[in-house]
């Protein structure tokens, strides 16, 4: 008989990743073939983000290779990990397990991710990929992105799939580049505390950790986070609208001049577009209302809608009252109007994108190099129509807390550049004024301070204005700023209890206590002023309080005191950083 001509199976993945150009590695653990399909989809779906994938299975192939992934320029191995029977690995994983188990391979610099698929309702739910994830750390390899949970029960696991995959190779893509808003960063966060001692507001510090990101930072600058919304919001709708929110969906732009194909990445879920792309709690705009009164089958709901949305006045009064007075949510106006059900489509065609919400950041690079630090009150109210509101970011935020069931909690985030700036020659003295979170940017200005005097240069005066409703309420870094004076780097500081007592008592009544100081600061030091919080009343009321001061001891006339002040800023010797 002819002898059948050899084959020797290749068992060299990192072999085949050179020859055939693929950077993405995605090894199964399948038992029923569910992981297998999932590996095949991811590493299919990596050439639409400019990347190369392929599936493999762990038992074909010679595992011990994985330390030299490296060896693959922009390479990632991702596990898609199977849990059976009683948190037993799958059949093809089980060499693999025990290589895992038994061995010292020294994985660093590889970069993997791994995506657990189960079933919640077991005991040992997930436990195999959560232990792939866990022990790929310990010897030293990159979780580059968190363990994703698929939970197979009614559904959600393709949800959860889709997802993973959809940030995966998004996140993927760019994480070759640097972070900015089209490619935030996810930093870890590290703290998470609550800084009033009292009274019911829920105000926060919290420090976001961004070693290895090559992110850069000055005091001054602005955080950016990209928040999800509340998922009870996001349920609420798909109840009120009938629609299963897990159903995968792809938006694609009719518009032909609009240069993106898909809105936000796509394939997608309803829940997803839902929870993390779109704006579903601030008031809708008036076109938002008149593409959606087709919808209200009730004649009065629609006649109503149309008005609100027409340019009459008493359309427009309407709106007002309605729907920005009474802080009307979409979920609020489908629920006050029992006979609007629009598909859901044209609600996500139509709603805007969720935003970044900006924080001013409350730490100095210099001494805080890997670190971000954050101040921020909660935002919680109740509107006219007896519903609480709740800030998206905020309260997203509150519960970020630094590691969750041994999970790492991450905020997506990146910098924005601000020219709220100390000054360039440290002997100039500051004036900083900035009550409740206003304090936020002037803890990354008296670090840097203090550092600077820690480096040996002559550091000016550092003056501190801060505000806050009740001394043992909400005193802010209480401790931290009164170590500051202690020590010099603050020399003054000044605080304002607004309730502490009959009469209001606000910062600005302390410069103008303070006024011949004050006075010397800016007219004879070359002082820089620094006003930080509150942009509707405060800030306005701060500048006032300068005015009286340059027409009270410089002796100048109100228009020649608002010219002063303009001359201040236009040097770039009174600077605001204001939000309402
Ligand atoms: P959202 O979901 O955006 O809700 C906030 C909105 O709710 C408000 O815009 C307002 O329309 C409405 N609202 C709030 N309170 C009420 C009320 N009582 N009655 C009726 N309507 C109300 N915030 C900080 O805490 N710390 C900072 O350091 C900081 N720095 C900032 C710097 C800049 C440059 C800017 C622009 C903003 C800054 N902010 C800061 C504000 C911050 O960006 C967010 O706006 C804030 O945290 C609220 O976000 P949220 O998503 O929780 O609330
Ligand atoms: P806060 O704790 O409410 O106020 C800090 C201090 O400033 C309090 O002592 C307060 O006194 C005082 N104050 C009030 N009006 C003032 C004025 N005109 N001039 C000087 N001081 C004044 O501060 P916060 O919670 O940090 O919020 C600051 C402001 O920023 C809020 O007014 C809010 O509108 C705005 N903000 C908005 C958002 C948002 O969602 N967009 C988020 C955060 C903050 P009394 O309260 O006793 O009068």
């Amino acid at each position: 008989p002819i002898p059948e001509p050899q084959t020797t199976r290749e068992t060299s993945f990192i072999g085949k990743m050179k020859k055939t150009g693929k950077n993405i590695v995605v090894f199964y653990g399948s038992q029923t073939g569910t992981a297998e399909e999932f590996a095949n989809r991811l590493a299919k779906d990596a050439h639409r983000y400019g990347m190369k994938g392929m599936a493999a299975d762990p038992e074909e192939y010679d595992m011990s290779e994985l330390s030299r992934l490296t060896e693959v320029e922009n390479s990632i191995a991702i596990f898609c990990m199977a849990t059976y029977g009683e948190g037993d690995p799958t059949d093809n994983a089980q060499d693999f397990y025990d290589w895992l188990q038994e061995g010292d391979a020294d994985f660093s610099g590889v970069k993997y991710t791994v995506f657990a698929l189960g079933n919640k309702t077991y005991e040992h739910y997930n436990s195999m990929g959560k232990y792939v994830d866990k022990r790929l750390a310990e010897l030293g390899a990159r979780r580059i992105f968190d363990l994703g949970m698929g939970d197979d029960d009614g559904n959600r696991f393709v949800m959860s799939g889709v997802n993973f995959m959809v940030y995966l190779l998004s996140f993927i893509v760019c994480s070759h580049r640097p972070f900015d808003s089209k490619n935030p960063f996810l930093a870890a966060v590290t703290v998470n505390r609550k800084l009033n001692k009292a009274g019911d507001r829920h105000l926060m510090h919290l420090e976001l950790d961004i070693t290895g990101s090559k992110i850069r930072y000055e005091s001054g600058d602005h955080v950016a986070v990209y928040p999800i919304n509340d998922s009870v919001i996001v349920n609420r709708i798909g109840d009120l609208l009938g629609v299963d929110l897990d159903t995968v969906i792809s938006l694609n732009n009719l518009d032909e001049e609009s240069n993106k194909k898909h809105p936000f990445p796509c394939p997608s879920t309803y829940r997803t577009a839902l929870t993390h792309y779109l704006d579903i709690t601030n008031p809708p705009r008036t076109n938002v209302l008149y593409e959606l009164a087709q919808y209200a089958t009730e004649p009065k709901d629609q006649e109503n809608m149309r008005k609100m949305a027409s340019s009459s006045p008493e359309g427009k009064a309407l709106y007002q009252s309605w729907v920005l007075d009474s802080c009307r949510n979409i979920l609020a106006i489908l629920e006050d109007f029992p006979s609007l059900r629009p598909p859901i489509d044209h609600l996500c065609e139509l709603l805007p994108r969720l935003q970044a919400r900006y924080y001013s950041i409350a730490s100095s690079s210099k001494v805080h190099a890997n670190s971000i630090h954050i101040c921020a009150v909660v935002v919680e109210y109740e509107t006219k129509t007896g519903r609480v509101n709740k800030g998206v970011a905020t309260n997203w935020l509150k519960n970020k807390m630094p590691t969750d069931n041994g999970h790492k909690a991450t905020v997506p985030m990146y910098i924005r550049k601000s020219q709220f700036r100390l000054p360039f020659k440290s002997t100039n003295p500051v004036i900083m004024v900035g009550p409740g979170t206003g304090i936020a940017p002037f803890m990354g200005f008296v670090q840097e301070r203090g550092w600077l005097k820690e480096q040996g240069k002559d550091v000016g005066d550092t003056v501190l204005y801060y505000g806050c409703r009740y001394k043992k309420e909400d005193f802010l870094y209480q401790e931290e700023l009164e170590e500051f004076e202690k020590t010099g780097v603050l020399t003054a500081l000044n605080v304002a209890f607004s309730r502490d007592q009959a009469e209001k008592v606000y910062v600005q009544h302390l410069l103008k206590k303070n006024k011949e100081a004050v006075w010397r600061l800016v007219h004879s030091d070359n002082a820089h002023i620094y006003i930080c919080g509150d942009a509707r009343n405060m800030a306005r009321d701060v500048q006032n309080a300068f005015y009286e001061i340059a027409e009270e001891l410089g002796g100048l006339s109100r228009s020649q005191a608002v010219d002063y002040v303009k001359k201040l800023m236009t040097k770039g010797r009174y600077s605001q950083d204001v939000w309402s």
